[in-house]
């Protein structure tokens, strides 16, 4: 007999009941805790890249206004996101609360979200910023390797395959993606830091803001993460 309370399947009852926006550089891991987050939880993972994927696929009237734009490889405009953001947090998936990845993206899309959350009663949305010296992350994403074969990931830095330049699993070549390299990496770490000062002063600026050591390995990072949820007002 079950006395403890906990469904007999063993999954958390614990709620997140708000929304959780991770703030990171590319390459930090914010995508994955993300994600990992979410299933703790049993909440939506909501990136705004994937909505607007499915709005295309599904051919909604904000697709049909997005697909051109995105085909043309430009950013979709601000009102077009927010309203995508309104809609899909009314769905009933996100009554207990979803975890944001990739968004907000400026001052003007948190002010937004802060009157949205606000609208539907949710409490003030909780920020995790992932604070990681943008050397080290350099040498993370430079040092990525991919096997041909198999697909797996090592990085020639801090998991380096046995033999040089060859998947441990199946002899395949190891090959750096191009967006991996440097001069691609670089440009786009030094932009991200511009575009997101205002964002994080913003929510240091409302006491929302809590900082993870992004330095650490993925299970850590994820208890970190867990303790600023799980001790948050
Ligand atoms: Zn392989």
């Amino acid at each position: 007999m079950n006395t403890s309370g906990a469904p007999p399947d063993g999954k958390s009852v614990e709620h997140l009941d708000r929304a959780v926006i991770f703030l990171g550089p590319p390459g930090a891991g914010k995508g994955t805790q993300a994600k990992e987050l979410a299933k703790h939880y049993g909440v939506p993972h909501l990136s705004t890249g994937d909505m607007l994927r499915e709005n295309i696929a599904k051919g909604t009237p904000l697709g049909i206004k997005a697909e051109p734009v995105m085909k043309r490889g430009e950013l979709v405009p601000d009102s077009l996101v927010l309203k995508m953001v309104a809609q899909r947090i009314e769905e009933p998936d996100c009554t207990h609360g979803f975890v944001f990845d990739g968004f907000p993206r400026t001052v003007a899309q948190a002010q937004y979200l802060t009157i949205l959350l606000r609208q539907h009663g949710y409490k003030p949305a909780l920020v995790v910023h992932f604070v990681i010296d943008p050397k080290l992350l350099l040498r993370r994403i430079t040092g990525r390797r991919m096997c041909k074969v198999g697909g797996e990931i090592y990085n020639i830095y801090e998991r380096p395959p046995k033999c040089d330049l060859r998947c441990d699993h199946d002899g395949g070549e190891l090959e750096q993606r191009p967006d991996d390299r440097e001069e691609i990496v670089g440009p786009r770490l030094q932009a991200y830091e511009r575009q997101t000062e205002p964002l994080v002063a913003y929510y240091r600026r409302l006491g929302r803001l809590h900082e993870v050591n992004a330095a650490k390995s993925v299970d850590e990072v994820k208890r970190q993460v867990l303790d600023i949820v799980r001790g948050a007002r």
